[in-house]
């Protein structure tokens, strides 16, 4: 699965030579032209990661980042900012605002995609990797087998999807219907409320009796992994 990454920046050209750069490093690419537009990209299809240009036209860069950790469906959502300003005054207010890594412009395409990499690996180590950690979750796979503490879990294959979706996006809230489609495909027709049931299951081959329960129901939204629910 290529990582998605969404650029949120007003100047065309660079949105063009960067498209052309990120895809040919392997990633899927969408673009917004401002904050509002950006807002709707992730709702209706969030990102793996943002890359965020600090001058935007309405809604500053800063401020998106902002809402963008307000949002409890978004608060894990990795974000790179972009600025034409290099001074450290404004690194501190980009990372102070929720930015996890800040490119100052001019910058080489090959230098935003070795950050784009290592934020991504840092919050998803999965995506290089034949194994899945979260916090004492351990999915290997190659073997398709689980662990919690180091304990087996027995996962049906529906269940096992599940978890790995999750797994390679911890902390991401996703609603059912997006679930649906991650997991079970868009041409299936499956009542929303069937994946109530698949996340009840999940939950119970997961959480032994005194653990902690790693599956976070977000009231009219969905559900994430979230060690911290
Ligand atoms: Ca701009």
């Amino acid at each position: 699965m290529k990582p998605s990454i969404l650029i949120v920046e007003d100047e065309t050209d660079l949105v063009t030579m960067l498209r052309y750069n990120l895809e040919a490093a392997g990633f899927l690419v969408s673009a917004a032209g401002d904050g509002d537009e950006a807002l709707v990209a992730i709702a209706e299809d969030p990102p793996d990661l943002v890359v965020l240009d600090w001058m935007l036209p309405n809604l500053s860069g800063i401020e998106l980042c902002r809402q963008i950790r307000r949002r409890p469906e978004t608060r894990n959502l990795p974000v790179i900012m972009l600025t034409a300003r290099g001074e450290e005054a404004d690194r501190v207010r980009g990372l102070e605002a929720g930015a996890d890594d800040y490119v100052a412009k001019p910058f080489s395409p090959n230098e935003l995609i070795a950050r784009i990499r290592a934020v991504l690996r840092r919050i998803r180590p999965a995506l290089s990797e034949n194994r899945l950690l979260y916090a004492d979750l351990e999915m290997d796979l190659v073997a398709h087998r689980v662990l919690r503490g180091g304990r087996a879990v027995h996962l049906g294959p529906t269940e096992y999807r599940l978890l790995r979706y999750f797994m390679e996006h911890p902390g991401r809230v996703f609603s059912r219907e997006q679930l649906l489609d991650a997991v079970w495909g868009r041409d299936i027709y499956i009542e929303p409320r069937t994946v109530d049931v698949h996340i009840r299951r999940l939950r119970r081959a997961i959480n032994g009796r005194s653990e902690r329960d790693l599956i976070r129901t977000v009231r009219a939204a969905g559900y994430a992994l979230d060690a911290g629910a």
